[in-house]
């Protein structure tokens, strides 16, 4: 696919620019316009002249992403976007508001390949890796169609980020970018099911990006069948990595578990947890099942509140997220749509 300005970082606009014949500053300007102003064309870039808005346009589109459908939840407290990319595939975004901050979830892939049984992203299969610009633009179109300042950015729309890694770092680091969104980077997480070889290379970059590691089982065979990445890099080695991360980043990492009725709510699969995580620094994030449409069911709120009373002496914290927006199929897992239009 062509390259898109969007798809460049700071210093890469302004290599863009001098390529171009023009100042450095031009490109420094551009990428305010893209990424602080959030302008979907060229004719709204109002201190750069108009042969280099000529020259934007011609050379490489600023806008994206059309948004097809916007939804929110009767209580206001979610909305769904979905986006259609230049080429005709589509991809969910999903604003969560909440009173103390604006979360938006971002999508890393069209679809995903790995699987997971849970997951409805994953009846998809794999169709493409987004760009780094798409992913910022997801960003940038909610912003302006909400009006919202949006305070914290997740990467757990559909996909996996770290089988799109370089795109996915480098999209953070732009919606990091003091020049551009400036989200503080210890508001920025990636979540990922657990591609290792990429979280101990997360582990050593320059930036305080949060890392959420989809665990859902603290049983190695239990997670053989949730998660198939399971079967390619096995919990031990998974746990070990995330103790790395920890250590050199000094930073908690965050463990998700998607608790699925009869399957992974009782008390032996806690006390894997507990054995599993106590000597790593980290959160445990409890999300009941968003039912999918598959055979699996969400346990009732008594059998989550039984759960996480199995949890009440762990040495690390336990935290209940009740995921919002399942009326309108923007809960963790629900996202899906059916592909490209003709
Ligand atoms: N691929 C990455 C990021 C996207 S999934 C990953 O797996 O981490 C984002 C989160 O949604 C994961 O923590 C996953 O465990 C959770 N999730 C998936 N399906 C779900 C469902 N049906 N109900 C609740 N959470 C779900
Ligand atoms: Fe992919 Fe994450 Fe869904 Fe698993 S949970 S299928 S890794 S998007």
């Amino acid at each position: 696919m062509k390259k898109s300005l969007k798809d460049l970082s700071y210093e890469e606009i302004q290599d863009w620019a001098t390529a171009k014949g023009l100042k450095a500053f031009v490109g420094r300007q551009i990428f305010r316009w893209m990424f602080d102003k959030k302008v979907s064309s060229a004719s709204e870039m109002r201190n750069v002249s108009k042969p280099v808005r000529d020259l934007v346009d011609k050379s490489g589109d600023i806008k994206l992403l059309e948004t097809e459908k916007h939804e929110k939840s009767p209580d206001d407290s979610t909305e769904k976007f979905l986006f259609r990319c230049r080429d005709g595939q589509a991809v969910e975004t999903v604003l969560i508001r909440s009173p103390r901050r604006n979360t938006l979830c971002i999508s890393s892939q069209v679809g995903c390949a790995l699987g997971c049984v849970f997951c409805r992203t994953a009846d998809m299969g794999f169709i493409r890796d987004l760009s780094s610009g798409e992913m910022a633009e997801q960003f940038i179109q909610a912003s302006r169609i909400s009006g919202e300042h949006i305070t914290n950015v997740v990467f757990m729309g559909m996909g996996e980020p770290f089988r799109n890694y370089d795109a996915s770092i480098r999209a953070a680091v732009v919606l990091n970018h003091e020049k551009g969104p400036n989200i503080a980077a210890r508001r920025i997480t990636l979540s990922t099911s657990g591609i290792v070889p990429r979280i101990r290379e997360f582990a050593q970059l320059p930036y305080q990006f949060k890392l959420a590691i989809s665990l859902n089982a603290g049983d190695n065979a239990k997670r053989n069948l949730l998660m198939p990445v399971n079967r390619r890099y096995p919990l031990p080695g998974l746990l070990e990595a995330a103790k790395h991360y920890t250590d050199v980043s000094n930073r908690h990492v965050t463990f998700e578990y998607v608790l699925i009725r009869d399957l992974n709510d009782g008390p032996e699969d806690a006390e894997a947890l507990k054995n599993r995580l106590t000597s790593i620094p980290c959160k445990l994030n409890v999300i009941p099942f968003n039912e999918t449409g598959g055979g699996l069911e969400r346990p009732s709120d008594s059998d989550v509140k039984r759960f996480l009373s199995y949890l009440e002496n762990v040495n690390f914290a336990v935290t209940l997220r009740n995921s919002g927006g399942r009326g309108i199929h923007a809960a963790c897992g629900q996202l899906y749509h059916e592909g490209k239009t003709p």
